[in-house]
């Protein structure tokens, strides 16, 4: 088999085998190949797409490319969600305990964050002592014995996706659907779970800005789990304005705790229902929508989904009295309020320009290596369709001269005269 050959074929929009596809992927990995023939490969499939075939057995290969992980120590029905990446996406920290007090398992490899989006883990790390450096057996035992464990991702998982994902980024080739599906997949598939639920974001702060492209993914995805023999759901949801109201490690998880204990915001309870709903439907054979639903409703109002995460914070060495006050959180040293000049209605909100000024605060990386700072951060007092009249607007959080971060955090409200109504939170769901 010849590299040019494939490149070639590819080039005139031909469907690839799946010989081929391994060739490629198995090359590219061993470095056989060099970048310059594997950047050719993604921009004709970049420019002339792939095969649901094809997709799945692109997946198939990188999900083979490293360690697999085997979950079946675990008993039950493993599940996993994965969140295509937002502003102020802490569903993990809320979705994870509820499914776990609803018997179902969630043995999560989380990642960081990186750019106007956060991660989870440098969410969690925001309290005391808590560590994402799980040795396997103790991972195994304390989702056997509690439900959930969210840890970082071992080293050697998919090699072919970090580095295929490295050349992407440098090649105007991230935003290919079928690249970006099989990305996914691949880690999803090879973190070991039974059934997966994604949620795949679309908006100004999400990578699919249209719904129409996150449609076009969330499909691709639901049919490699279909072909891969992984249950796969995908929700489309809103990423029009950041997730809940507060963006930024620590206060994310504060508002994290608030929503287990039925005090969240509107919108980032919805979401967090409704895919924690999923999820236990899909763990429970013959359990309709409508009992999952009621189960995780109880879960929030009888505190045992609080109760998850004030276990698995204390088994994973981690201080669980800051789930209890949330008061032990590090403070930062300046609390400033953000008020507008003008008056009315919030027709926009840019969660790309939030995220970014939260990362001008020192909440996120600008590149890996950055440090973040846990305390700080945006909290916001108004969202689409608030009547603003010379209120605040926002709270900025922060350590440093906050000058740039504010006026980003200004920028990103539009107001109208009209009022409009709060936008929908989930677009569809694809099973
Ligand atoms: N997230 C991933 O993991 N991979 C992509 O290609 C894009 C988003």
């Amino acid at each position: 088999m010849n590299i040019v050959d494939i490149i070639a074929k590819k080039r005139d929009s031909k469907e690839l085998s799946k010989e081929e596809i391994t060739f490629f992927v198995e090359g590219y990995t061993n470095k056989e190949i060099p970048d310059y023939q594997a950047s050719a490969l993604c921009m004709a499939i970049f420019l002339n797409s792939m095969t649901d075939k094809e997709i799945a057995d692109l997946t198939f290969a990188m999900l083979h490319s490293g360690e697999v992980i085997d979950l079946s120590d675990i008993a039950g029905v493993k599940i996993d969600k994965h969140s295509t990446g937002g502003v102020g996406d802490k569903t993990t920290l809320v979705v994870g305990p509820i499914v776990a007090a609803c018997d179902v398992k969630l043995a999560k490899m989380s990642g960081r964050g990186l750019g106007h989006t956060g991660g989870t883990l440098d969410k969690l790390e925001s309290i005391d002592g808590f560590s994402i450096a799980v040795e396997r057996d103790d991972f195994f035992k304390q989702v056997n014995e509690i439900g959930i464990s969210v840890i970082g991702q071992t080293a050697n998982l998919v090699p072919a996706d970090k580095l295929l994902y490295a050349l992407r980024d440098v090649t105007a080739t991230v935003a290919s659907i079928p690249l970006i599906a099989s990305s996914i997949m691949s880690k999803k598939l090879a973190s070991g779970a039974d059934k997966i639920v994604l949620d795949v974001k679309c908006g100004n702060g999400a990578f699919m800005e249209t719904l129409e492209d996150a449609k076009e993914l969330a499909e691709k995805m639901v049919a490699i789990g279909k072909l891969l023999d992984r249950e796969t759901v995908a929700f489309i949801t809103n990423m029009n304005q950041p997730l809940g109201l507060a963006v930024g490690n620590s206060l994310e998880v504060i508002e994290a705790i608030e929503t287990l204990k039925g005090n969240g915001p509107e919108d980032f309870t919805e979401l967090c229902v409704e895919l924690a709903t999923e999820m236990v439907r899909l763990g429970n054979e013959g359990l309709t929508l409508e009992q999952a639903r009621t189960m995780v409703e109880k879960s929030i109002e009888d505190r045992s989904a609080l109760e998850k995460l004030e276990k698995m914070v204390a088994m994973q060495g981690g201080d669980s009295s800051f789930v209890t006050d949330t008061s032990k959180f590090k403070d930062c040293k300046e609390v400033i309020e953000v008020k507008l000049d003008s008056t009315g209605y919030v027709t926009n909100l840019d969660a790309l320009m939030i995220g970014e000024a939260a990362m001008h605060l020192g909440a996120g990386r600008k590149v890996k290596t950055d440090e973040v700072d846990h305390s700080v951060g945006i909290v916001l007092s108004k969202k689409i369709g608030d009547l603003v009249e010379g209120d605040t607007v926002a709270l900025v959080y922060t350590n440093k001269d906050a000058t740039d971060a504010i006026e980003i955090v200004k920028k990103a409200f539009t107001l109208s005269e009209t009022k409009q109504n709060r936008p929908k939170m989930i677009f569809e769901v694809i099973r």
